[in-house]
C-alpha cells in the first residue's frame, strides 16, 4: 500500500522512555540536567549536556552503548516491520536528535524501514563531542505556530510539508502515532480520511480530548506496543479495503457498467468513517 504514509513520533512511541532523559540518566547527569532545565530550552540543554558529559570523560561510544540498551516493547519492531512489508511509507518525526534515533534504529535492524527521519540535526565535532542543533533556528527565524510546540520544532508544519510533497505522487492516506504535547499540533493538520493514534493517558491524548471536534482525522488510542501493533495493522487493512472499493467503483464508472442497485449500495462501502 504505497498510498499510506505512517508517521511515528519516536520517544515514548517507538521506544519506551524519552531518549534524552534515558541518556542523561544512564550517564549519571540527572541532577545537572534538572538544575539547568529552567534556564534554557530543552533542545539547547541537550546540546549543553552532551558537552558537559564529554568534559566528564563520557565518550561517543558510551552514549552509543546506553542507546543500544534502551527499553522497547517487544511488539514495536514486529509492528514496524509488518507495516513496511505491507508497502507503507514509514517516517519518523521527532524532537530527539538524528544521532540518538539512527543509533537505536540501526541497532534494532529497522533503520531501512523508514524513508525519512525528521528531527533535530546532530554531529560529532572534532573534539569528539556530540553536538545537537535545533530543527528550526528559533533565534533567527522562529516558527509562528500558536499551538503548544517547542521553539525548535513545530511538528504540524513539518507534517503539512510532508503532505504537500507526497500529494504530488497521488492520493495518500496518513496515520500519525505520538504521545507528547508536540504531537497535538500535527494531529490538527491531518485530514478527514487520515488516522490519529495518540497514546492513551499521555499529553497528546489529553489535549485531543480537551479539543474534541478540532481533529478531523479518525482517532484510535493505544496503551502499549501490543495495542499499537494491533491498531496500526487494522487501520492499514481498513484503508486497503476502502481504497480497493474506491478503485473498483472508479473502474465501474469508467466503463459505464455500474448497475442501478449498486449506485444505491456503494456509498455505504465507501464511507470513510465506518
Ligand atoms: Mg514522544
Ligand atoms: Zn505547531
Amino acid at each position: 500500500m504505497a498510498g499510506i504514509v505512517v508517521v511515528f513520533d519516536f520517544d515514548k512511541t517507538v521506544i519506551e522512555p524519552d531518549s534524552d532523559n534515558w541518556v542523561v540518566d544512564e550517564l549519571g547527569a540527572t541532577d545537572l540536567f534538572n538544575q539547568l532545565l529552567p534556564t534554557m530550552p530543552w533542545n539547547s540543554l541537550m546540546d549543553r549536556m552532551m558537552v558537559e558529559l564529554h568534559a566528564q570523560g563520557k565518550t561517543i561510544d558510551d552514549i552509543e552503548q546506553v542507546l543500544r540498551r534502551v527499553p522497547i516493547h517487544p511488539r514495536i519492531v514486529p509492528a514496524i516491520k509488518a507495516a513496511h512489508a505491507l508497502g507503507c511509507d514509514l517516517r519518523i518525526l521527532s524532537d530527539a536528535n538524528l544521532f540518538f534515533i539512527e543509533t537505536i534504529l540501526d541497532h534494532l535492524g529497522i533503520k531501512d524501514c523508514f524513508s525519512e527521519i525528521n528531527t533535530n540535526p546532530s554531529y560529532v565535532d572534532v573534539e569528539g563531542r556530540l553536538r545537537i542543533s535545533p530543527y528550526v533556528d528559533f533565534k533567527s527565524s522562529p516558527h509562528t505556530c500558536i499551538n503548544p510546540c517547542p521553539p525548535n520544532m513545530c511538528k504540524g508544519m513539518i507534517l503539512e510539508r510532508m503532505r504537500c510533497c507526497v500529494a504530488k505522487e497521488g492520493r495518500k492516506r496518513m496515520i500519525y502515532l505520538g504521545d507528547g504535547i508536540g504531537d497535538f499540533c500535527p494531529s490538527l493538520k491531518l485530514d478527514e480520511g487520515d488516522f490519529m493514534m495518540p497514546r492513551k493517558d499521555f499529553p497528546a491524548w489529553n489535549l485531543i480530548r480537551e479539543n474534541e471536534g478540532r481533529v478531523r482525522a479518525e482517532i484510535h488510542e493505544w496503551v502499549d506496543g501490543a495495542e499499537l501493533e494491533s491498531v496500526l495493522l487494522k487501520l492499514i487493512e481498513k484503508i486497503r479495503i476502502q481504497e480497493s472499493s474506491l478503485q473498483s467503483l472508479m473502474v465501474d464508472c469508467k466503463f459505464g457498467s455500474i448497475p442501478v442497485a449498486a449506485h444505491e449500495s456503494r456509498p455505504q462501502v465507501l464511507r470513510v468513517h465506518q
